[in-house]
C-alpha cells in the first residue's frame, strides 16, 4: 500500500477504460493519518490530497503550505453553512454541496471574496436516509439552481451504500452527470476506483490504500 502502487492501479485501470492516464486525478485522503505520514506523500511530490473536516484541515494545510509551497486541498466531507466562509478560504474544490441552503451560502460569499472553490455536487444515488446529497430524481433541478447561482459546478460526487455493487452507483452518476453536460467526477475510494475509472471518473477519493489503514476516532 502506497502512493507509487496506487499511481500505478490507477494508469492500469486508464489503460483499461481506453483514457489517458492525466484524465484522473488522484485526491490523497488524508483525514485522520498521522501528520508523518501525510509528510511522506508530501516528500514524495503528490501535491492533490482529501480532507472531510474543516477544522482538521485548518490545523494542518497552512503549515505544510508554508514548508512545501502550493498544495490542492478538497474537502470530501459535509459542509456546515456556518463553516463555508472558512472552507472556501481552505479549500480548492468542495465535493460536499449537497442543499439549495449550502448553495445558497456559498453564492453568497463568493461575491463577497470574489473568489469559488471548484464545486462538486453529492448526490445520495443509493438514496439513504442517513447519507447526505440530493436524490438522483432532485439532481438535474439541483445542478439547475446551482448555475442560476453562478456556482462554478464542476461534477458531481457520489458515496456508494457499502453493501451494493459500486459499480451500478457509478453508473448512475455518470449518466447524470452526462444529460446535464458536467465533466467532473468524483468517485472511487480505496475499494473500488478502479471501477469508478473504467465508468468514468475523474477524480477518485484514495486514503487507505495509500496511506494505511485509519485509527479510529
Ligand atoms: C474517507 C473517505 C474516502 C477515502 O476512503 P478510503 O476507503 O480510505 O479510500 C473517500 N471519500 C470520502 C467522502 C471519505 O470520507
Amino acid at each position: 500500500m502506497s502512493l507509487s502502487e496506487t499511481n500505478s492501479r490507477i494508469e492500469a485501470a486508464c489503460i483499461k477504460a481506453g483514457r489517458a492516464a492525466d484524465t484522473v486525478k488522484l485526491i490523497a485522503v488524508s483525514k485522520v493519518q498521522p501528520l508523518d505520514r501525510v509528510q511522506a506523500v508530501l516528500d514524495e511530490g503528490h501535491r492533490l490530497f482529501g480532507e472531510n473536516r474543516v477544522q482538521e484541515a485548518a490545523g494542518k494545510w497552512p503549515g505544510f503550505r508554508e514548508r512545501y509551497g502550493s498544495i490542492d486541498v478538497h474537502l470530501i466531507g459535509p459542509l456546515q453553512s456556518n463553516k463555508a466562509r472558512q472552507a472556501m478560504e481552505l479549500f480548492q474544490a468542495i465535493h460536499s454541496v449537497d442543499r439549495p441552503k449550502l448553495a445558497k451560502t456559498i453564492a453568497r460569499l463568493a461575491q463577497e471574496i470574489g473568489k469559488c472553490p471548484d464545486i462538486f455536487l453529492q448526490v445520495n444515488t443509493g438514496e439513504e436516509p442517513q447519507k447526505a446529497g440530493v436524490l438522483p430524481t432532485e439532481a438535474d433541478a439541483f445542478v439547475a439552481e446551482c448555475r442560476a447561482l453562478d456556482l462554478p459546478v464542476h461534477g458531481l460526487m457520489c458515496i456508494p451504500p457499502v453493501d451494493e455493487e459500486p459499480s451500478l452507483h457509478f453508473a448512475l452518476l455518470a449518466k447524470i452527470a452526462k444529460r446535464n453536460d458536467l465533466t467532473g467526477l468524483s468517485m472511487g475510494m480505496s475499494s473500488d476506483f478502479e471501477s469508478a475509472i473504467v465508468l468514468g471518473a475523474t477524480h477518485v477519493r484514495v486514503g487507505s490504500a495509500i496511506f494505511g489503514e485509519r485509527q479510529a476516532t
